[in-house]
């Protein structure tokens, strides 16, 4: 069993709401939704977060944009925000690299 809760569920080790998967990465639901709408999107590749990433990721970073842009299209959903939370003063708390997809309600700026 790997100790990375994403991990886990990328080997389906654990249940997650999958609502998109191709062999580069997964999107489910969050289990603590902050908008009515409110999915992760997941990397395979074990990524710590967005720091840790590197040129070599280049292609893989901009398939997590695009995979995010066809879940919401798929959806119909036009407006929605996305958030990468990057180490622990930001807000980070779990440690695999994830994009949150948020959308259904209005979002305030500056973000809190
Ligand atoms: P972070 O705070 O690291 O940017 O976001 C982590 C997110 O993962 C949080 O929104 C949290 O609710 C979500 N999360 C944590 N554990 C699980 C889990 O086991 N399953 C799902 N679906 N979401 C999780």
């Amino acid at each position: 069993m790997s100790e990375n809760i994403f991990l886990k569920i990328i080997n389906k080790e654990i249940p997650a709401d999958i609502v998109y998967e191709d062999d580069k990465v997964l999107a489910f639901n969050d289990i603590s939704p902050q908008a009515p709408t409110h999915i992760l999107i997941i990397p395979k590749k074990e990524i710590r977060k967005l720091h840790d990433s590197n040129e070599g990721d280049c292609e893989l970073l901009g398939h997590l944009m695009l995979a995010a842009k066809k879940i919401m299209a798929d959806k119909q959903i036009k407006h929605y925000r996305l958030v990468i939370n990057n180490g622990s003063e930001a807000g980070q708390t779990v440690f695999h690299l994830h994009l949150h997809i948020l959308a259904g309600r209005d979002f305030g700026w500056p973000p809190g």
